[in-house]
Parts: C-alpha cells; sequence; structure tokens
C-alpha cells in the first residue's frame, strides 16, 4: 500500500541513520525507534492543540505543522517495521481489510 518512492526513503533513511548513529543490534534500535515514536506522538499531540488553539502562547512557537507530525510518525512506524523484519505494506494491507471487513459486518448486523 506505501509506495515505491516512500519504502525506498525508509531503506535510505534507515541507512542514513545507521551510518550517524552506529548501527546498533536490533533490540536497541528497535528500543530507540520506539522511543522516538513516542517523541513523535507527543508532537502530533503538541501539533493538534496549536490545530485548535488550545496551546499555550509559549509553546506556539515550538508547534510544528500537523501534516509533517503524522508524516512524522507514519515514517518511525516504517522505520520500526523495517527494524522488526515486518512488510509494512502488506501489514498495512492486511489490517485495512480486516477493519473493512468489521466495518461491513457492522452494517450489516444494523440492517
Ligand atoms: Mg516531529
Amino acid at each position: 500500500m506505501f509506495t515505491k518512492e516512500f519504502l525506498e526513503f525508509i531503506d535510505a533513511q534507515d541507512e542514513y541513520i545507521s551510518r550517524v548513529y552506529g548501527s546498533a543490534d536490533t533490540e536497541k534500535q528497535l528500543l530507540a525507534r520506539t522511543v522516538k515514536l513516542s517523541e513523535e506522538a507527543g508532537e502530533v499531540s503538541d501539533a493538534v492543540l496549536a490545530h485548535i488553539n488550545n496551546q499555550r502562547k509559549e509553546k506556539l512557537d515550538k508547534c510544528r505543522d500537523l501534516g509533517g507530525e503524522l508524516a512524522d510518525v507514519i515514517i518511525v512506524c516504517a522505520l520500526i517495521a523495517k527494524t522488526a523484519g515486518i512488510d509494512i505494506s502488506e501489514a498495512l494491507e492486511e489490517k485495512t481489510k480486516k477493519i473493512q471487513q468489521r466495518r461491513y459486518e457492522h452494517i450489516e448486523s444494523k440492517d
């Protein structure tokens, strides 16, 4: 479900991170990237608060755009998947099919 260009970007970013920070073992990489995901999720929260004008003024200058922060979360998720040896495109396709099926079943049960 992800484009070839996005997956190539993830491969290149993974190589770049290893070059800059050194290549840690898989367990350490997974832990580091999971911590990074929490950081990025927090940035999404900040951006949502700013988006709805519910962020403190002193924090507003640090707030980034919501779209960019959501993209960061997707990128880190793809990096975690790569580290864990998971085909994120396949996982996304399987998950969306399951959710779609659940939605159809729910709609049918209401009819
Ligand atoms: Mg971010």
